[in-house]
């Protein structure tokens, strides 16, 4: 069904004050050098339904009626295009030489069975858009020369937006993909939009009929890390606990109402911590995930992790099962405490909203971590301690001095290793 354009709208001159004017004369260019051939190619997804929002989008995606290598030829050979091989559902990286594109073939899906991966087939942009996940998604920009900049919204994606809704293009879309709802959770939380009525249905239909038993555990995962990366986890897990996708997660399918206080804290301590220690990155999903396993048993989370073929960071899970912390109480010995701690341990075991915590996860992380001793192993022997244990004992002992605030230079390490006779002048 070509695509009926009763009043085409350019879009050109809102591109012109949003994108980059190298993205704008590289989609001329790669629009003439498809219709040399004889092909349709569109800029679609995401970053047009961001223009719409005012926003510039990250991912930059392109749709070809066309076959993806004959286009590709000209462009590696004459132009220095280099190009990912195509996967499977074919779609590859293009790289321009200034700017990268995610490009696929136009294509129409068909599922084996509900939340399998599809079958994809060559199709035309009319069947392409009706595949996506949301009318708002389901838009595209005519890159022909002749017809360059026309929006094609045949699905009325932009009075969605303007109207806050997220509507799917058909009534099997969630079972032929549940993680769309995950997506679409995602937009809402994003964007402020609510489902529309014809997805609200389809959703409730499909999670009554167990749909998540049927999808598989990793691509179930992927999207779940995408969402407790959002910027604030207690809203966006509100949320997904009221869309009824409780289930999902540990510690969610009947929540203690202190793990809302905690991830509520949890947000302000990641907003401190990365200001405070940019240095440091901070993963703030396993942070959040942390969380919801503390507040879940062991078979629970065990049971999730199985599901989604996850074995966790080594220290990830130390931390986990130390929780809640208890750092002894002097300097030295709350720093080798917490010296084993991943930065997203300290923040949950602050997060859980033990005070007296804080001041010692503070003060590790912003002095005593960053402390380096002001002798080493070589120095002492210069200094007449022999090598052996007693040098090792030595160091051990005058690192504590220093994480107790003892000794701060090599002067004050010499004259304490003397009073405690482990020296002799
Ligand atoms: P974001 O800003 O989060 O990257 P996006 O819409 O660009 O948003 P992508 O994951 O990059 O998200 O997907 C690009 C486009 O591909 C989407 O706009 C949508 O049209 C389509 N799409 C992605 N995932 C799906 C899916 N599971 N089902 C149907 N269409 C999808």
């Amino acid at each position: 069904m070509p695509i009926h354009l009763a009043h085409p709208l350019s879009i050109v001159d809102k591109a012109q004050t949003l994108w980059p004017a190298s993205r704008l004369h590289e989609l001329q260019f790669l629009g003439q050098q498809a219709a040399q051939l004889d092909m349709g190619l569109y800029l679609v997804g995401g970053v047009l339904r961001d223009l719409f929002l005012g926003r510039v989008g990250l991912d930059w995606d392109l749709a070809l009626e066309g076959d993806l290598q004959e286009f590709l030829e000209p462009l590696q050979n004459q132009y220095g295009y280099g190009a990912e091989k195509p996967s499977p559902f074919l779609t590859l990286r293009l790289l321009g030489p200034e700017n990268h594109w995610d490009l696929a073939r136009c294509r129409g899906e068909c599922y084996p069975q509900p939340a399998a991966l599809p079958r994809v087939y060559p199709a035309d942009l009319t069947t392409d858009l009706r595949r996506r996940d949301f009318r708002i998604n389901a838009m595209a920009m005519d890159l022909h020369p002749d017809r360059f900049g026309t929006l094609l919204d045949p699905y009325d994606g932009r009075r969605d937006l303007a109207d806050q809704i997220l509507e799917v293009l058909h009534h099997r879309s969630f079972q032929d993909d549940p993680t769309r709802i995950l997506r679409g959770l995602r937009f809402s939380l994003r964007f402020d939009m609510d489902l529309g009525p014809l997805a609200k249905t389809c959703m409730d239909q499909v999670l009554a009929d167990g749909i998540f038993a049927m999808l598989s555990g990793t691509r179930l995962f992927r999207e779940l890390q995408y969402l407790l990366q959002l910027p604030q986890p207690r809203q966006s897990l509100e949320r997904f606990c009221a869309w009824g996708l409780g289930l999902l997660l540990p510690a969610l399918h009947a929540p203690d109402p202190r793990l809302w206080q905690a991830l509520e804290r949890l947000s302000i301590l990641q907003h401190r911590w990365q200001k405070d220690f940019p240095q440091d990155p901070l993963s703030s999903w396993l942070a959040v995930l942390m969380l919801l396993c503390f507040f879940s048993t062991p078979e629970e989370r065990e049971r999730h992790w199985q599901h989604w073929q996850w074995s966790p960071p080594a220290a990830w899970r130390r931390d986990l099962f130390a929780l809640p912390a208890a750092p002894p109480g002097s300097a030295a010995r709350a720093a080798r405490y917490w010296r084993p701690w991943t930065p997203e341990g300290i923040l949950v075991a602050l997060a859980l909203g033990d005070e007296r915590l804080s001041n010692s996860a503070r003060h590790y992380w912003k002095i005593q971590r960053r402390m380096r001793l002001p002798v080493d192993g070589k120095i002492l022997q210069d200094w007449g301690i022999p090598p052996g244990p007693a040098l090792g004992k030595a160091l051990e002992m005058l690192q504590d001095a220093q994480w107790n605030g003892e000794i701060h230079d090599q002067h004050e390490a010499y004259h304490w290793l003397t009073t405690k006779g482990l020296l002799h002048r």
